[in-house]
């Protein structure tokens, strides 16, 4: 069994969230989030960042770790056994273009139209976990908003 591991981002500008489109092995096309291989000399970090800047033409920020994700596949009968570290990112600034080499298509989707458009279960679950993130976020920040208007 050969082992793989890339590292992706996962960019937020608002509640919309960046994808890209790819073919797989089986030429399907489908959408997903930015991500690739470490460099030598790269973090896992910066080859996240690097990554979503070629694929998607955006410089972005990470904000934190997400979540390592595991998947199997075979290709020529060998099977691949890969993990892919996720980062959550923001402030994206356009910098660049696509790669047309890797991707068919880059586009914004709103978290909550996201359901319809990613394929792999484990990028549903990145969504959810993103979701779960922004409701923390925003539900600590109107707490403190409450509190604030209650003190004398
Ligand atoms: P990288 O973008 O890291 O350079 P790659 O293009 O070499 O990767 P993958 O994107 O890992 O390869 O795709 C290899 C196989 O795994 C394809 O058949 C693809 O459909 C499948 N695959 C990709 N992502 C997932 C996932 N999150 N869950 C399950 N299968 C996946």
């Amino acid at each position: 069994m050969t082992r793989d591991f890339s590292c992706g981002g996962v960019v937020l500008e608002g509640r919309s969230v960046l994808l890209v489109r790819v073919a797989n092995f089986k030429n399907k096309k489908i959408w997903t989030f930015p991500k690739g291989h470490i460099e030598e000399g790269e973090t896992c970090r910066q080859a996240a960042l690097r990554e979503v800047r070629e694929e998607t033409g955006y410089n972005c920020r990470v904000v934190s770790p997400l979540l390592r994700v595991g998947y199997r596949y075979a290709i020529a009968g060998e099977v691949v056994r890969k993990e892919v570290q996720w980062y959550l990112m923001d402030h994206p600034v356009r910098v660049g273009k696509p790669d047309p080499a890797e991707i068919l298509e880059v586009r914004w989707a709103a978290l909550e139209n996201t359901a319809s458009l990613l394929h792999y279960p484990s990028d549903h679950h990145l969504i959810d976990l993103v979701r779960e993130i922004l409701e923390t976020k925003n539900g600590g920040a109107s707490a403190r908003r409450r509190s604030e208007k209650h003190q004398p």
